[in-house]
């Protein structure tokens, strides 16, 4: 059984299960004049099947697109097995990036290196953050080409308009796409209705950063859009944009009022314990709490 339903015109969202950490993950078909696929999921067959019941139950032959919110594997994953079936895949060109230095193993080197001498992770703790991060490899697949897409510009999928929104937070290329027709946003990990996604971190100028800083001014660029309704990469399509957008600031600057750095982030990250924002992981635990002391950096 695949669970799919029309969320606009000729529009249709698709939930799947994934083998990771999260429930499932929303990817949207739009039927029309360019079959299009929104987010990829997996590249896992149960993912890949569901994709094919999918299109089958909205009438579509064969994908023309697929376009990527951020590189993450539940979003970019299956790309490369769609694009080997004929469809030509459009990411943003930051997070192409990101996602060949994940693909070929630099990103977590790099990132485990980092959380030694920066935060503060024993040596001893590395081993686990690297074997998520050794199986999370085997669920995407890089495509020999990838069309890179500019910011505000637009492409059309299925019969819809969608203007290309930089959202850069959770990912550094992360983007939303903005159906001025259907006055929807399709907002990707940006912007949830459960859950904040965690902010990334990256290399900027030679620095390390966190993408706390660049998220809010991600909510304050979409909060301003003239819809109320956003489709997420996960949970279920919201009407409350802006209000969500303005519950999310808040709560991230009184998590930031409240936090206390300790020796480390890694101390900090780990004493959060039951209390924790996101279920379960260390690893997502060190990137809020980075964020948070970035953020106090910035407000001093
Ligand atoms: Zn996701």
């Amino acid at each position: 059984m695949i669970n799919i339903k029309e969320v606009a015109d000729n529009v249709f969202m698709l939930k799947i299960p994934v083998p990771i950490n999260v429930d499932a993950v929303n990817l949207y078909l739009f039927a029309g004049e360019i079959p299009t696929l929104l987010d990829a999921g997996t590249n896992t067959p149960e993912v890949l099947e569901a994709v094919h019941a999918g299109m089958k139950k909205v009438g579509i032959k064969k994908l023309e697109q697929v376009l990527i919110s951020h590189w993450h594997v539940d979003h970019a994953g299956a790309a490369n097995s769609l694009a080997q079936e004929g469809a030509s895949v459009f990411a943003g060109a930051r997070d192409y990036q990101e996602w060949t230095s994940f693909v070929q193993g630099e990103a977590f080197t790099r990132l485990n290196q980092w959380a030694t001498r920066e935060w503060g992770v024993p040596e001893n703790v590395i081993p686990g953050m690297l074997k998520i991060s050794k199986r999370l490899q085997t669920f995407t697949a890089l495509p020999d080409q990838v069309n890179l897409l500019e910011p505000y510009q637009t492409i059309q999928a299925g019969d819809s308009l969608l203007q290309v929104i930089p959202t850069p937070g959770h990912t550094a290329g992360h983007l939303s796409f903005y159906a001025a027709k259907d006055s929807v946003l399709f907002s990707g990990d940006m912007l949830l209705p459960d859950e904040i996604p965690y902010p990334g971190i990256w290399e900027q100028e030679g620095i390390v950063v966190s993408g706390m800083p660049s998220y809010l001014e991600s909510l304050n660029r979409i909060e301003n859009l003239p819809s109320r309704v956003y489709l997420p990469g996960h949970g279920i399509p919201s009407n409350n944009l802006k209000a969500r957008c303005q519950e999310i600031r808040g709560k991230l600057n009184k998590q930031m009022l409240r936090h206390s750095p300790a020796e480390s982030v890694y101390a900090s990250a780990s004493s959060l314990g039951g209390e924790a924002i996101h279920p379960g992981l260390l690893f997502i635990q060190l990137h809020y709490v980075y964020g948070w002391e970035q953020l106090k950096k910035k407000v001093g």
